[in-house]
């Protein structure tokens, strides 16, 4: 099979002929959750944090799909397996989960619609970014209060960060959106955690205020290895604005270094000391370089000097 299948309610069919109603609530009111899991090296990392955010997101939003944790995990193997043989040597996939609440009337069905694709990490689309740096722009758009909907749900409806990344473009086509709270503290991007690094110490958000990023708790769990003090908090952008270097955090990938913010740059190098230590602490746990991975997918022209580039930033590190 040369195309990659898809699970859709207690069927595998190919992607082409995978079919959702008209009538799904996750389609006509954004009434569903999500989960995404990456595959470093064509392993699926940390599935069972993912499944369990599944389970929470699920029991919130009170949607039963009748899978108990174990079957959810089981699927996402069994889908990632199948069309596994389809991926390149430097390729991975990322796992998507969706489950939606179901059909509404005139639909007679009652049952949850659970969907399970993979799509290949766009690797080439983000590899330039360990070098370049995100640019951040704290746009107008405040991210809803989680009084109003628990910022830790991962909830399909993405209309609030989107309406945050809109605004965060005027400043350029790859701007991302670092979304303040209602009273003006930091919070997360569009999809992504969001860390500054300010005399040593490791800063990042309070969770209550954030999506429970599982990257972002890897990276903790690193920072206490590598003897970084990690202190979640309350900070709004004058902290960031002092900070030493900053960086974001996402199942895609993984940590992406910040070059500026609202316009000030950010530190003196890309990635920044911590940032490239925290780097090379994931490289070390998932058993491949995370960089030099998604450099392998960039056109010949670009590959070599970068990885020559990468190998130079690595250097300054062990000087
Ligand atoms: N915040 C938001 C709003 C997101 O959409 C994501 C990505 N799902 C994250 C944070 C990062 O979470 P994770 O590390 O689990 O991908």
């Amino acid at each position: 099979m040369s195309e990659r299948v898809v699970y859709l309610n207690g069927s595998v069919v190919p992607e082409g002929e995978a079919k959702v109603s008209v009538f799904d609530r996750g389609f006509t009111s954004g009434d569903a959750v999500y989960e995404v899991t990456r595959s470093f090296a064509h392993k699926l990392f940390r599935l069972d944090s993912h499944v369990d955010r599944l389970r929470r997101s699920l029991a919130y939003t009170r949607i039963d799909c009748g899978l108990s944790a174990d079957q959810l995990q089981r699927l996402s193997e069994d889908v990632f397996e199948r069309n596994l043989h389809l991926l390149g040597e430097y390729d991975d996939y990322l796992v998507w989960n969706i489950i939606s609440r179901g059909e509404r009337p005139p639909s007679p069905n009652r049952h949850a619609t659970v969907v399970t694709y993979c799509v290949p990490v766009p690797s080439a689309n983000f590899a330039r970014t360990y070098f370049d740096g995100v640019t951040v722009i704290t746009p107008a758009t405040r991210r809803i209060p989680t009084q109003s909907l628990e910022s830790r749900a991962k909830i399909a409806n993405k209309m609030n960060h989107m309406m945050a990344k809109f605004e965060a473009q005027q400043a350029g086509p790859d701007a991302v959106p670092l979304m303040l709270d209602i009273d003006g503290n930091i919070t997360e991007t569009d999809l992504a955690n969001f860390f500054f690094v300010a005399g040593g110490k490791l800063c990042t958000p309070l969770a209550r205020n954030v999506l429970g990023g599982i990257t972002r708790e890897v990276v903790i769990e690193l920072a206490d290895r590598l003897g970084i003090e990690v202190a979640e908090g309350i900070y709004t952008p004058y902290d960031v604005y002092m900070a030493d270097e900053a960086f974001t955090t996402g199942t895609s990938e993984t940590i992406s270094p910040v070059r500026s913010f609202n316009g000030s740059p950010i530190g003196a190098k890309l990635p920044g000391p911590v940032t490239l230590n925290l780097i090379k602490a994931w490289n070390d746990l998932v058993g491949v370089d995370i960089v030099a991975r998604a450099i392998m997918n960039l056109g010949d022209n670009e590959r070599a000097d970068l990885m020559v580039e990468w190998d130079k930033r690595c250097a300054t590190l062990e000087a």
